[in-house]
């Protein structure tokens, strides 16, 4: 029995090797392929070696649990459009949550007569678990634009009610961990996590417009987190290493996308963004000046430099493809193409990156947003598809935007402009663009597909 154990425990130590190596390698565009493969090796490895632990006595539960997990699983991933992944993702890390939480749960109903220390490892999964899961619900709904506004929900008092509110679930974890065994041990824990569910809402609610894609990777590292507590739960090793490598994981994801947004993790979750600031936002000056795709396309046709920016709106227009065709079209025309990458371009981090490589574009043709300004002043043309807080360059000029202080793709100071959009409406955040009413810049109205398709034509009827 000893050797199967250590045998089951060597599996483990390979699979958190294949974790460390597939992070490693999904460093780099050109191998992440490569570590996303290695590390789904090492984990289903682990789940076979989980499985056949001696502790493992019956797996009917187990069966029933996979087939209904892997049905409810295959129907959300069918179903999800490629822009509803963000939200779905979203919504995964409040099962981790969730998973976590019940961990939790079984273990105290199983065997409450334990030590403290079990006590309050079982509340720290249970609070972490549990606020991950409403936490997520609310960004769910935030990115989903349905139930509660994206704009942060801000009310008098909140940090107090907060502040009180982890009070309370503090004092109801020394309660119950001091003794698991008494009669309202159940009932302590029931409030604990009724009130963790209030607390993860409240502290999701007050974060909203450019602010989510931090909440999104924080959440993200709860999730880790709460695997790794509930790891330490039912003593199983690989539960706590990978734990914490996604809890560690996600705070470093957390710690880069506060400095793509130039804020501080602080700063965010105490909330706010774009919550109704004191001064007055400039008023925007210029007039739109709309073009049709046989003006613009004489604009490119005479551009010897374009850099593309995308944005969220190329992903619901579903337009990669298009717009690598229309890159080999101004390529084979003489012109150097470009794309700006802005790291919290769309919906989900990364998800620029993913969308281009959908369209077999070439990752040498991507430029991060700090290697592409300092050569915005030589560009001929900037367009902008479906992209637009992150071209606002109210974040540089207007103390009084809500995206001050943001870094932002300096789109405005390429010789033209040409911003790619259905209507004049607005971005994640909320906020009026100045960039369409500049002097430079052009508006070329409609689905960015059928733009970019009309443009193909057109340079495709001159023989290009
Ligand atoms: P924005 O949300 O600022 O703007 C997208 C624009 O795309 C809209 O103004 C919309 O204008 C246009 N659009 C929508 N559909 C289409 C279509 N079919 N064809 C053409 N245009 C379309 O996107 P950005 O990428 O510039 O910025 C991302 C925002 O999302 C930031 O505020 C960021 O903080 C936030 N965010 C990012 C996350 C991340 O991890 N990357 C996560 C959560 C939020 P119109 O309706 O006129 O067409």
């Amino acid at each position: 029995m000893e050797d199967v154990r250590t045998l089951l425990n060597l599996v483990y130590i390979l699979s958190a090797v294949t974790f460390i190596l597939g992070f490693k390698l999904m460093g780099r565009p050109t191998t992440a392929r490569q570590g996303n493969i290695l590390s789904a090796v090492g984990m289903a490895a682990a789940v076979v070696a989980t499985l056949m632990f001696p502790e493992v006595v019956r797996y009917t539960y187990i069966a029933a649990g996979l087939a209904i997990g892997a049905v409810i699983g295959a129907l959300f991933a069918f179903r999800t459009p490629m822009t509803g992944m963000p939200q779905m993702v979203g919504l995964l890390n409040g099962f981790g949550g969730a998973a976590s939480l019940l961990v939790a749960w079984a273990e105290f109903v199983a065997h409450p007569e334990q030590p403290i220390y079990q006590g309050i490892i079982i509340w720290l999964t249970v609070l972490i678990g549990t606020v991950t899961l409403s936490g997520s619900l609310v960004a769910w709904a935030k990115l989903e634009e349905r139930f509660i506004p994206t704009k942060p929900v801000l009310y008098p008092g909140q940090r107090t009610v907060s502040i009180l509110l982890l009070a309370a679930i503090l004092g109801g974890g020394i309660w119950f961990a001091l003794d698991m065994n008494a009669p309202t041990a159940a009932q302590v824990l029931g409030a604990v996590t009724a009130l963790a569910f209030v607390l993860g809402i409240l502290l999701v609610i007050p974060i909203g417009g450019a602010d989510m894609p931090v909440v999104i990777s924080l959440l993200n590292s709860y999730s880790g987190m709460a695997a790794c507590a509930s790891g330490f739960i039912i003593q199983n090793n690989l539960l706590i290493v990978a734990g914490a490598l996604v809890g560690a994981s996600g705070i470093i994801l957390t710690l880069i996308m506060c400095k793509a947004m130039n804020r501080s993790v602080a700063n965010v979750v105490l909330g706010g963004f774009g919550a109704d600031l004191p001064g007055k936002a400039q008023a925007v000056v210029g007039e739109i000046k709309p073009v049709k795709p046989d003006e613009a396309y004489l604009i490119l046709e005479a551009a010897n430099s374009v850099v593309i920016v995308p944005g969220y709106g190329l992903a619901v227009s579903q337009a990669q493809h298009a717009v690598r065709e229309l890159m080999e079209a101004m390529e084979k025309n003489g012109t150097e193409v470009r794309f700006a990458i802005h790291p919290v371009a769309g919906r989900m981090p990364g998800h620029m990156n993913v969308l281009l490589a959908e369209a077999n574009i070439s990752y040498d043709a991507l430029v991060e947003m700090d290697a592409i300004n300092p050569t915005m002043d030589t560009v001929d043309v900037c367009m902008i598809i479906g992209a637009n807080d992150v071209v606002n360059p109210a974040a540089l000029e207007d103390k009084n935007s809500p995206l001050w202080g943001m870094p932002i793709i300096e789109a405005h100071r390429a010789r033209t402009v040409i911003v790619m959009k259905r209507s004049m409406g607005k971005g994640f955040a909320g906020v009026e663009n100045p960039l369409f009413f500049r002097n430079n810049t052009r508006m070329l109205f409609g689905d960015a597909k059928a733009s970019l398709q009309a443009l193909i034509n057109e340079f495709k009827g001159s023989g290009n």
